[in-house]
């Protein structure tokens, strides 16, 4: 792998961030090849207005909001999910999403709000879900939907395209955007997606991309591919991860996005908004959008200061580069999401990889 050319890849996924900070893999790569963080956690890509847009519908008399545990200490402009919950609000902590319906006939008194984040990957379970809710006719459950997208996110990352900008041949321009050789593909993601839908990577940026599992030695073995195809001068997508994730990805989950979902342009921290890069329920469906059930006006809100969250998410800074890592902000007390998140790169940075004076 050391005699390829220098390489930046991209990893785009938590678990991986996760995986290859536990296992040191970034000490064990030749000095050539770099790995850097991309926006893989959808607990730390959530925006700010929509974590405070969270935290008022929790406030709102009457309901209960039911998510995912990460979700819950994630600091917004005043307060988290927890500190409401301490003072008064009805917070629920869910492990499948499928326990809401449990919750909400438990709870008939309430306004149930399922507060949904994540990729590709969980986005068909919820989608499984809300139908089911229809189906049942549920009229106490609401969901307030911010899942994410990963095709556009990376597109925007990127910029405009080599070719486009009038630049060189391989590498995007636009500025901030990082200087990436390729990416580690997400296993999950692809998963559900296949790899049609990140054919572009090497179509308009000549950028190799590799689908990879989340054991060490799968991860290697993706870059190993990765760099296979620089020596070779190819910027194709390949599949390392064979034993689940298939090119045309899983049809079932494909036809369940497609029924309950739309895609919308959605709020990414540090990013900004992207076109088509969110999901929003369905018109068939729109009985069960928090959005429309409760009017809540909530101001656009700036990043917490001194959080450099935006930049570790576009892989321009690494998690240590941040002024405040390890300092005023810990996972203890976190300062921003991607220290909050198991899946954030701060937090795996300063669990497996911080050197200990
Ligand atoms: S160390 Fe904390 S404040 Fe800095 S980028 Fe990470 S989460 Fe944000």
């Amino acid at each position: 792998m050391g005699e390829g050319p220098p390489s930046r890849y991209m990893e785009v996924c938590g678990t991986h961030t996760v995986a290859i900070a536990r296992s040191g893999l970034k000490k064990l790569l030749p000095p050539t090849v770099s790995l850097i963080s991309g926006p893989g956690c959808p607990v730390c890509v959530t925006d700010q207005q929509d974590i405070d847009t969270a935290i008022a519908l929790a406030r709102e008399k009457g309901v209960l909001l039911a998510t995912f545990g990460d979700m819950v200490r994630v600091p917004g402009t005043n307060g988290s999910l927890a500190q409401a919950k301490a003072e008064g609000a009805d917070v629920r902590i869910l492990y499948s999403p499928f326990e809401v319906l449990r919750l909400t006939d438990e709870n008939p008194g309430s306004e149930v709000v399922f507060l949904s984040v994540g990729f590709e990957t969980t986005a068909p379970l919820i989608a499984a879900v809300v139908k089911e809710a229809a189906r049942l006719e549920y009229r106490n459950l609401s969901f307030l939907i911010l899942h994410k997208l990963l095709p556009p996110v990376m597109e925007a990352l990127l910029g405009e395209p080599p070719a486009l900008a009038g630049s060189g041949p391989s590498l995007p321009v636009t500025q901030g955007s990082p200087i990436l050789d390729g990416f580690l593909m997400p296993g999950h993601v692809c998963a559900i997606l296949g790899v049609e839908p990140f054919r572009f990577l090497g179509e308009c940026y000549h950028l190799p991309g590799v689908v990879a599992g989340f054991d060490p030695d799968d991860i290697l073995l993706a870059l190993w591919m990765l760099q296979r195809q620089r020596c070779q001068g190819r910027a194709e997508m390949e599949i390392a991860y064979r034993r689940v994730v298939r090119a045309e990805g899983n049809r079932t989950a494909q036809r369940l996005l497609e029924e309950a979902f739309q895609p919308v342009e959605a709020r990414w921290r540090g990013i900004g908004n992207i076109p088509c890069s969110g999901l929003a329920l369905r018109q068939a469906y729109s009985a069960y959008d928090a959005r429309g059930r409760f009017s809540l006006q909530v101001e656009p809100a700036p990043d917490t200061p001194g959080c450099a969250c935006g930049e570790v998410l576009r892989g321009l800074l690494s998690p240590p580069e941040c002024p405040l890592f390890g300092r005023a902000c810990t996972p203890q007390s976190p300062v921003g999401p991607c220290m909050v998140s198991s899946e954030g790169s701060c937090a795996a940075s300063y669990r497996y990889e911080r050197i200990i004076p």
